[in-house]
């Protein structure tokens, strides 16, 4: 065993549980520093047995995963194999739908495999030497020792670092141990929505049956279903359900054939595109969706980082993108600190923690906006007065999807305290009866911008703040 006096800078040893996409990419970042860095990972090697996901089959990699991914020199590889999304397609049940750009101009999303991104870090580790225990599940971890236990096949291991990492997801066991000490502050909070994911195949030739560069949403207020591409042709499909009631909700579909009438109805375009639709129903699950806030992210020499220190909901695309800038801020504070852990650790936490608060509370409310908002036209009206108000004053107002998704020099919880600020601006505008007509001119009109310049004039909260 060794000394429990732990060693600190560069020579410290680190163990991290968890190898998904958050505690693979830290590992690297890590290794790349020069540090002694263990890795466990509770499930068995993807490469050998297939990735068993359990979660989305693709997700959307912004500009702050990017600018992570940029760091571990990675970025190139990954985004090669990632489809640019740069806006939303609508569709109604009519399976008409206008697309509405992300950005303003011309910024994209981009749909990523979440196996294949896994797969490739985990390639990156092997060639950097990192040693990655699979099967090797995180029990207990003493805290003051920095000891984690291990369960393994055949037995039991306690592995000592300098420093722990918890990258082990949403119900982290690295988590638990700190749940049970003084003045931990812990929440977890379940939507009433679930969602299921379904497939629609590539067509021949590995053809794109739906418009390839989008992100596909079906909103029908209360719920909705999304389609993300696949680089084979194939696209993601992902059902954000109610998961009880006696109508509109996965309870209710307790067949496939009442599953499959309901899609008839209500998403006709998409179920002519899914010719097993009765056996993707009756096989694949139903998960539910999960908001964890926690204080503080780390205790003594141990931390959390991605989803075991904040699992939000999935509706602003930036669970993983915010896991990975949790890293970015990591090596910014070692690099502030000499890789004095004992300084670098609080600062970390104090940094992130608002900010794991802000996307949290910032990805709920999107969810309102995808499934209800968006197919309603006094938001549409909304959207298009934001953007002519950002485009005549683009050192002052940036759409709150562009700050979080394209601007990773916003912090989160300054990008969630502006849009506050500027929704007063375009309460005032939408319900002014002047804008409508001025709308259409670009560059906006003399009069226009004098509007606009009234109303941010009157809201100066409404100034940018990093
Ligand atoms: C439907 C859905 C869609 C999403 N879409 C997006 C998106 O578009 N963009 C985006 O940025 N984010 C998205 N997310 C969020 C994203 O999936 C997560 O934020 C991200 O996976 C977090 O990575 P992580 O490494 O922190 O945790 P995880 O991916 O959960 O990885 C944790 C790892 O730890 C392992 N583990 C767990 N317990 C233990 C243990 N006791 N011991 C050892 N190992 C353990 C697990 O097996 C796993 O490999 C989505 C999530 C969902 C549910």
């Amino acid at each position: 065993m060794k000394n429990d006096i732990p060693k600190n800078g560069r020579d410290a040893r680190v163990i991290v549980a968890g190898a998904g996409l958050v505690g693979t990419l830290l590992a690297l970042l890590l290794k790349r520093r020069g540090y002694d860095v263990v890795l466990c990972e509770r499930r068995s090697d993807p490469r050998a047995a297939g990735y068993v996901g359990g979660r989305s089959i693709n997700l959307a990699l912004s500009d702050r995963g990017l600018r992570a991914l940029d760091l571990a020199g990675v970025r190139e590889d990954v985004e090669q194999v990632a489809i640019p999304m740069p806006g939303r397609r609508m569709h109604a049940v009519d399976g008409t739908g206008p697309f509405m750009p992300y950005g303003l101009n011309g910024e994209a999303i981009r749909s990523v495999s979440r196996g294949g991104l896994n797969i490739k870090l985990l390639d990156l580790l092997d060639r950097a030497s990192v040693p990655v225990h699979f099967e090797h599940r995180c029990e207990d971890t003493d805290l003051g020792a920095r000891r984690v236990r291990f369960a393994m096949p055949g037995g039991a291991v306690e592995l000592q670092g300098d420093v722990v990492v918890g990258a082990d997801g949403t119900f982290s066991a690295v988590r638990y141990a700190m749940q049970r000490t003084d003045r931990f502050e812990y929440s977890q909070t379940y939507l009433p929505h679930g969602y299921k994911e379904l497939a629609i195949p590539a067509g021949p030739g590995g053809a794109f049956l739906l418009d390839k560069n989008a992100l596909h949403i079906w909103p029908r207020s209360s719920f909705m279903l999304i389609a993300l591409p696949n680089v084979e042709g194939s696209f993601t499909c992902t059902l954000f359900f109610a998961l009880e009631g006696e109508r509109d909700s996965f309870a209710a579909l307790d067949t496939s054939d009442k599953a499959r009438r309901f899609f008839a109805a209500v998403f006709p375009d998409a179920l002519a595109l899914i010719p097993d639709f009765d056996a993707q129903w009756a096989h694949n699950p139903v998960s539910s969706l999960c908001t964890v806030r926690c204080a503080p992210w780390h205790r003594g020499r141990t931390m959390l980082i991605g989803d075991a220190a904040h699992a939000i909901v999935p509706f602003f695309g930036q669970g993983m993108n915010c896991g990975f800038e949790d890293c970015a801020v990591l090596m910014q504070v070692l690099d502030e600190t000499g890789d004095d852990w004992d300084r670098a650790l609080p600062l970390y936490s104090a940094r992130r923690k608002e900010n794991g608060d802000a996307i949290a509370t910032l990805a709920l409310e999107n969810f309102v906006e995808m499934r209800e908002k968006v197919a309603d036209p006094a938001f549409v009206y909304r959207k298009k007065v934001e953007a002519a108000l950002a485009r005549t004053f683009p050192d002052e107002v940036t759409p709150s999807y562009t700050m979080v998704t394209f601007r990773p020099d916003v912090s989160y919880s300054a990008a969630l305290a502006k849009s506050r600020a500027q929704d007063r601006v375009l309460d005032r505008l939408v319900a002014d009866a002047r804008v409508r007509p001025l709308l259409e001119q670009t560059p906006a009109s003399a009069d226009l911008r004098a509007i606009f310049r009234g109303a941010l004039d009157v809201h100066p909260d409404a100034e940018p703040r990093r």
